[in-house]
């Protein structure tokens, strides 16, 4: 077996919720191209086709399933159908999350409490989900970010909060889950990537943001990807409760 094997993942079953744009695409199209066969989640069923027909293309198989991650029968019906079309589940990506700024004093309860039920609850709800029916050898991902360690200038304690807690849930669902069942639990906090998410940010404010990247850039899709295939695979398979920055140095500014 050569090192690249490791990354391999034939036989497999990856659900990626988001999947109907940014970086949630990319991921699903980089676990095809690592062959592994799909199962997409997301709210917006045109989008969720198109990134169907993609993973296709690339020559696996695809189911989708329409849903709001913050509703727990989201996840039940997200793994029935990965049952149903594949017998398995062995990866989860809990990348779906939305993104908001308010200052603290002006910020509307159900503003604050939109972006917790999506971006941990809906995660957790997932990851319980597929925790009941993943056997040895399975990996889930949590999508964290940057925002979970460290400020950018906007406010965004809603956000950053979720995304710290999702660290904290991987850490926690590893120690519980890795040593008992076999899954590994681990997340990623990406830095800057072009997305649905980062369009809605003040005019310049990325590049603004650049003398804190010691890269000096906006990160590539396939830079977040290849950290994906890295914990949903055989390569990283002594990586359990570690938050993987992808970040171009950022965390160390
Ligand atoms: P995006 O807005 O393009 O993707 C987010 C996806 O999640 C979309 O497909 C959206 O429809 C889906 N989604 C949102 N709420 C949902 C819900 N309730 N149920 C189901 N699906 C839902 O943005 P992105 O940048 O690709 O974000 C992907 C993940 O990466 C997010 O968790 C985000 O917080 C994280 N992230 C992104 C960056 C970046 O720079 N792009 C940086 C750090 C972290």
């Amino acid at each position: 077996m050569s090192i690249l094997d490791l990354f391999q993942l034939n036989g497999r079953v990856a659900l990626v919720t988001g999947a109907s744009s940014g970086l949630g695409v990319s991921a699903a199209e980089g676990l095809a191209e690592a062959s592994a066969d799909l199962v997409l989640v997301a709210r917006r069923a045109e989008k969720l086709e198109a990134t169907k027909a993609a993973v296709e293309a690339l020559g696996r198989e695809c189911v989708v399933v329409t849903g709001d991650v913050s509703d727990p029968e989201t996840g039940t019906r997200a793994v029935e159908a990965g049952m149903e079309a594949f017998g398995r589940v062995d990866i989860l990506v809990n990348n779906a999350g939305i993104g908001t700024a308010h200052p603290a004093t002006r910020e509307a309860p159900e503003d604050f409490e939109q972006v917790i039920d999506v971006n941990l609850n809906g995660s957790y709800f997932m990851a319980q989900a597929c925790g009941r029916v993943m056997q040895p050898g399975s990996s889930i991902i949590n999508i964290s970010s940057i925002l979970g360690f460290t400020t950018a200038g906007l406010p965004q304690s809603a956000y950053a909060s979720s995304k710290a807690a999702v660290v904290a849930m991987a850490r926690d669902l590893a120690v519980q889950w890795t040593g008992r069942k076999g899954i590994r639990v681990n997340a990623i906090a990406p830095g800057f990537f072009e997305s649905e998410m980062t369009a809605q940010y003040p005019e310049g404010y990325i590049e603004k943001m650049m003398h804190r990247v010691p890269a000096g850039r906006k990160g590539k899709h396939e830079e977040f990807v290849a950290a994906v295939i890295f914990l949903a695979s055989d390569a990283g398979g002594y990586c359990t409760g570690i938050c993987l920055p992808v970040d171009g140095g950022m965390l160390t500014t």
